[in-house]
């Protein structure tokens, strides 16, 4: 596992349709707050959101997670397939239905384009689902210059709701 010697702080997204999405997506919170060498610092609210892809599968819960974390960019999106295994994700077909998702949305500013990780991810400028619960948590984040608000300001047509407790 690389080790870094500073902190950086990192956004995930986090998304399930399958077997109890909001159970799913509560014990991924869980177990991002015990990732090693990282820790929660903050999560959004849960949202419900229609499903992008094939409309013949469940509605999406989602949320987004702050940590801050000393693995690698890298180290960390291991870390995150390692939990999808756990939450025995199985990928059937691409935007298919899944028992948890783990995007590794941002990672201290850093930009690459690598086959195993791109960063900033590039679908979340375009995504209401991680760019409202993003905003929760990050309100001033500047994603090519623009906030998280502003650009979901554009993206009404896709449909989102903020779950109650
Ligand atoms: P999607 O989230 O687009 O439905 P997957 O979760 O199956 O698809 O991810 C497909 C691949 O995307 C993974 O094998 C991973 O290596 C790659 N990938 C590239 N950039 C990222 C990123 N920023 N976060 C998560 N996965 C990424
Ligand atoms: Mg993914």
């Amino acid at each position: 596992m690389i080790e870094r010697e500073h902190h950086a702080l990192a956004y995930i997204g986090l998304g399930s349709n399958l077997e109890a999405p909001r159970d799913q997506l509560e014990r991924a919170l869980s177990a991002l707050a015990s990732l090693p060498l990282s820790e929660c610092v903050a999560h959004s609210s849960l949202y419900a959101s229609a499903p992008i892809g094939p409309q013949d599968q469940p509605d999406f819960i989602n949320a987004v997670a702050a940590i801050r974390t000393r693995l690698s960019p890298l180290a960390l999106l291991d870390q995150l397939q390692a939990l999808e295994q756990r939450h025995r994700r199985i990928r059937e077909r691409h935007w298919g239905p899944r028992t948890l998702d783990l995007d590794l949305l941002w990672y201290a500013g850093l930009q690459q384009n690598t086959p195993r990780l791109t960063l900033p991810h590039p679908e979340m400028s375009r995504r209401r689902f991680v760019l409202e619960p993003l905003a929760e948590i990050a309100p001033t984040l500047s994603l090519d210059g623009e906030t998280p608000l502003a650009l979901a300001a554009r993206l009404t047509d896709q449909t989102l709701s903020r779950l109650h407790d």
